[in-house]
Formats: structure tokens, C-alpha cells, sequence
């Protein structure tokens, strides 16, 4: 049964920001619920649990890495009702596109894709050249904003449920990772099912069950992003020293998983902007 409210004209209609207020409140409510129910489960359960749990529409959002490899082979295994997308910026490794359609085929998934705004990026390029991330931070995130953030804002557009393929000790920035996050901007649960995996681990499972990965990771390529802006990293370093290396914010973040309060899970500001 649908909730009532009482009529605008009514005394004590709730307003819009008590209305919002209320909604906001009750995503924090079903993520504590989550995760006192599945944080302690293994991912398989995780996902199965929370799936099963009139969880909405869930989506899945992959980058074709160790870890969204892994949850994809879980979701399709386990033939749980995700629809799977993906971010083509234009600027990904040939190995990203191979990895896509291997994947596909073999597990009969459609990844469907989200470009950029042609008008957009189009723009952005003509005026800041083709590889203007390189010039300054200010024009990285907005190529970023325009590439990655806005066309997630469309993937997720009518997800209840975002799986996401974060790991709390990919770096310190996400350490502090739940398993399940209100995401009050984008007004959805977001799910980390992986959030206490190890690389390792992961990798074992990706050979255990023969998952197909990027051949990049044995070239060092650990943390992929767009291709300009990802390098190999040399043994000992951070998980995501190799994502635009020439920044020296040890917590720089492409915006997808970043919020208002700079923090990571939350829409940022700058996401509500490309999305306008
Ligand atoms: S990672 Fe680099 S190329 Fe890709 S969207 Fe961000 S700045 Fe642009």
C-alpha cells in the first residue's frame, strides 16, 4: 500500500524539505538495516540477500577491473535480477573494449554502454585541446564530470540499488567504505559487496573460477582508467598511484564515488552540475 500524505492545503502538510528530509532519513534507516543484516555475510550472500529484499531496480556499474570482474561473475552465476552498464569515455584501452565483449559472451550479459554528452564533450575539447586534463585539475575534473560523472547520473537514473566494486583498503580515502551507503544526492542505496576483499583475494578468486580479467594487470596496471590517464604502477606503491599520477592529492577520486562532503559515496556538488 502506497504511504498517504495530507493535502498541500492542509496545516500540517509536510513541506518539500520535510518531505526530502524524510526521504533521506529513511535511505540512511534501510542502509543501516542492510548492513546489520549482510555486512558480516560473504559477497555471494551479500548480494543474494540484499537482492531478495524488494531491493528495486539494481544496477551495476562495471569498469571491467579485478573487482567488478569478480562481482560480475557473481551476479550472472548467481542469475540475480542487475541490470550491468558501463562508461565508455572514448578514451579506454583497446584491452578494456576486448575485456567488454569477452565478457558479454561469456556470461551472456548485456553491459549496455553511457557515453559522454556528445554536446559537451565536443565543447570541452574544442575549447581545452584533446588532452587537457594534462593542464591543470580544474579542467581533469570537468573532463572527468563530463566523461564519467554525467553519464553515470543516466545509468543510475531510475536504480534503487547502485553495486559498485569498491575495496575499504584500495586506498585511505576509502577505508572508511560500508558495505551499504544512502547516497542521498542520487536518492539510492549503494552497495560495496566486495568492501573487505583483499587484491589478493580477489585475484585468487579470478583464477579459481577462471573469470576473465585485463591482460593489463600483469603489466602493473592495477587501478584502470581511461587510458591517458593511467600508468603502471612499480611494486610497493598504492593501489591508485598509477590514476593521474601527476596530481599530488593522494586522495584524488575521478568524482563518480566522491560526495558533497568530499568524502567518497555521495554525489558531489560537481555532479549535480554536469547533470543540469
Ligand atoms: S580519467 Fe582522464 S580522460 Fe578519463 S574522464 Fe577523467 S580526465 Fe578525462
Amino acid at each position: 500500500m502506497s504511504a498517504s500524505f495530507p493535502r498541500a492545503s492542509s496545516p500540517d502538510a509536510p513541506s518539500p524539505e520535510s518531505r526530502s528530509e524524510g526521504a533521506v532519513a529513511a535511505l540512511h534507516r534501510r542502509a543501516a538495516a542492510l548492513n546489520a543484516a549482510f555486512e558480516a555475510a560473504d559477497a555471494s550472500a551479500r548480494l543474494a540477500g540484499l537482492l531478495a529484499d524488494e531491493a528495486g531496480q539494481a544496477v551495476f556499474t562495471t569498469s571491467f577491473g579485478l573487482e567488478d570482474q569478480v562481482l560480475t561473475h557473481l551476479i550472472a552465476t548467481l542469475r540475480l535480477p542487475v541490470r550491468f552498464a558501463t562508461l565508455d569515455t572514448g578514451r579506454l584501452f583497446p584491452e578494456v573494449y576486448a575485456l567488454w565483449a569477452q565478457t558479454e559472451a561469456r556470461y551472456g550479459v548485456v553491459i549496455a554502454p553511457f557515453h559522454p554528452r556528445h554536446d559537451a564533450i565536443e565543447g570541452f575539447v574544442r575549447q581545452n585541446g584533446v588532452n587537457a586534463f594534462y593542464g591543470s585539475r580544474e579542467a581533469r575534473r570537468t573532463c572527468c564530470a563530463i566523461r564519467k560523472v554525467e553519464p553515470l547520473g543516466r545509468a543510475l537514473a531510475d536504480a534503487d540499488l547502485w553495486i559498485a566494486g569498491l575495496r575499504a583498503d584500495q586506498s585511505a580515502a576509502r577505508g572508511g567504505v560500508r558495505f551499504a551507503e544512502a547516497d542521498a544526492a542520487r536518492k539510492l542505496i549503494k552497495v560495496n559487496p566486495l568492501l573487505d576483499w583483499s587484491r589478493e583475494q580477489a585475484l585468487a578468486f579470478a583464477r579459481e573460477h577462471d573469470v576473465p580479467l585485463n591482460p593489463l594487470h600483469a603489466q602493473g596496471f592495477v587501478s584502470i582508467g581511461c587510458q591517458p590517464c593511467t600508468r603502471a604502477i612499480a611494486p610497493g606503491e598504492p593501489e591508485r598511484a598509477g590514476r593521474w599520477w601527476w596530481e599530488d592529492d593522494a586522495a584524488r577520486e575521478c568524482g563518480l564515488h566522491v560526495g558533497a562532503d568530499g568524502g567518497l559515496s555521495r554525489a558531489s556538488p560537481a555532479v549535480a552540475e554536469a547533470q543540469a
